[in-house]
């Protein structure tokens, strides 16, 4: 197997996120590869538990969303030793947008973290399953504890 050149990190912050990122960062480490990370703002309706699903209409929060998300960006960029245009804060469907990232800058392996899932809801699809679907290059999910 050939050596990967150019690793990118899918970072979603979630309690798991560190192990995926420790992940990535050692096999950036290995392959003498880049190491790039993108984080994606999920376009999709924000479900809150009192109202129900509700549509991010408010320009101010969404702005607000964005920035609280490129500041977690930052911090774990940072932690990695990832430069800032090696950083990458999208808005819209993440296995999409992660994807795009990944065609748009010559990645050869994205990783994400994978639950694990199994039956309907991985046929459903998880942002890793999709991340594996559509993507052009090879994908490592890193399975995530407590599944
Ligand atoms: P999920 O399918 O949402 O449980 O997420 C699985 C993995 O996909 C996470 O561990 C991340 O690597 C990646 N991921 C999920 N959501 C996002 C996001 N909004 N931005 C970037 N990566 C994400």
């Amino acid at each position: 197997m050939g050596h990967y050149k150019h690793i990118l990190l899918a970072a979603d912050f979630t309690e798991h996120g560190e192990h995926v990122a420790e992940k990535a960062k050692a096999l950036a480490t290995e392959n003498q590869a880049q190491l790039s990370i993108v984080h994606v703002v999920d376009n999709l309706p924000i479900t809150d538990a009192t109202y129900g699903p509700i549509i991010p209409f408010d320009g101010d929060l969404t702005e607000q969303i964005i920035e609280a998300g490129k500041k977690r960006l930052l911090k774990m960029a940072k932690a990695l030793d990832i430069a800032e245009e090696k950083q990458w804060l999208e808005v819209g469907s993440p296995k999409l947008e992660i994807v795009r990232v990944a065609d748009e800058n010559d990645v050869d392996l994205i990783v994400v973290g994978s639950h694990g899932r199994h039956g309907l809801a991985l046929l459903l699809g998880s942002t890793a399953n999709g991340v594996l679907h559509h993507a052009h290059c090879d994908v490592l999910a890193v399975r995530l504890k407590n599944d």
